[in-house]
């Protein structure tokens, strides 16, 4: 890292199991460098809770074919989707994006299950909000300077190598890895309190970080709900299951990449912004010393 200093830095990717505190440090990441953050977990939510609009009543295994080992033609599905939603008028809707609907569907079959999302569908949800983000007239990014926060991309090395080639078009690199690291047996204790915004997607937890009387998001006073892959132990195990398969050898192959990677607690005995700042910023500043 020695080579660019704090001020060049345009590329941060935070990694960690889901659960291990990443949101609390990302916020301090976003503020100390001004940066937007990209998370796909967001943007799979957001497509879910399209698809979910549309009150679709029959069984998510119905649109999987078995044989193929993928999901049946677009056109079977779409088809489907219209049979058997309670609500067929708002698929009907022409500001009703039926990819978005599709996308929705086929990410809720997953992330439900405590499975990763398919790299296929992935790849193109996180490509769109790149692209977009670095076609926007920066006025728009809120920030003196255009930079990245990237929230649980890549996950796979498919995934890494994906987002390098993507980078290096835009003549951008991967400045640092911030990695948060928390045991698997604490993750599951913990995520039980975790709550989420259906609103603004802002992340709650019931004990260390309350939202509103309990039940309201703190910044659009939406009543916050426990994620849907949250509700129960077996689909916390997946999901940790997922990470040590797909995430440790995803971060090991971008470190043989030489990023440099920072490891950071996700438990500290203060959950306070400043006690996460200071455990935070403390290591990352040694990038540059
Ligand atoms: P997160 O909010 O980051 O914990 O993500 C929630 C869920 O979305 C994950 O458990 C996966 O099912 C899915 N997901 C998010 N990002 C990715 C990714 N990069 N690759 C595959 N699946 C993902």
């Amino acid at each position: 890292m020695a080579a660019s200093g704090k001020d060049q830095v345009k590329i941060i990717l935070v990694m960690g199991k889901s659960g291990s505190g990443k949101q609390p440090r990302i916020d301090c990441l976003a503020e100390e460098f001004g940066f937007k953050q990209i998370s796909t977990g967001n943007l799979f939510r957001e497509c879910i809770g399209t698809f979910n609009s549309i009150g679709f009543e029959g069984s998510l295994n119905e649109t999987w074919d078995e044989e193929k080992k993928d999901f049946k033609d677009d056109a079977v599905i779409v088809e489907l989707l219209k049979q058997k939603s309670k609500t067929p008028d708002v698929l009907a809707k022409p500001e009703t994006n039926m990819q978005t609907v599709l996308l929705g569907c086929k990410a809720k079959y997953f992330v439900e299950s405590g499975l990763f999302v398919p790299d296929t569908l992935t790849h193109g949800i996180f490509a769109n909000a790149f692209e977009s983000y670095f076609a926007a007239p920066l006025e728009s990014c809120g920030s003196a300077r255009r930079g990245l926060i990237l929230d649980g991309f890549p996950r796979t090395i498919g995934q890494a190598e994906f987002l390098l080639e993507l980078l290096s078009k835009h003549s951008l690199k991967v400045d640092f890895i911030l990695e948060v690291d928390l045991d698997d047996e604490t993750i599951v204790k913990r995520t039980t309190g975790r709550r989420i915004c259906p609103g603004c997607q802002s992340v709650f937890h019931l004990m260390f970080k309350p939202p509103r009387d309990g039940q309201f998001c703190t910044k659009c006073g939406a009543v916050v709900k426990q994620r849907a892959d949250d509700a129960t132990e077996d689909l916390l195990r997946r999901r940790l299951n997922e990470f040590a398969t797909k995430v440790a050898p995803c971060l090991a192959f971008l470190k043989e990449k030489g990023i440099p990677v920072v490891t950071v607690p996700g438990n500290l005995p203060d959950p306070s912004p400043a006690a996460v700042k200071e455990s935070v910023m403390g290591s990352v500043s040694k990038l540059w010393q």
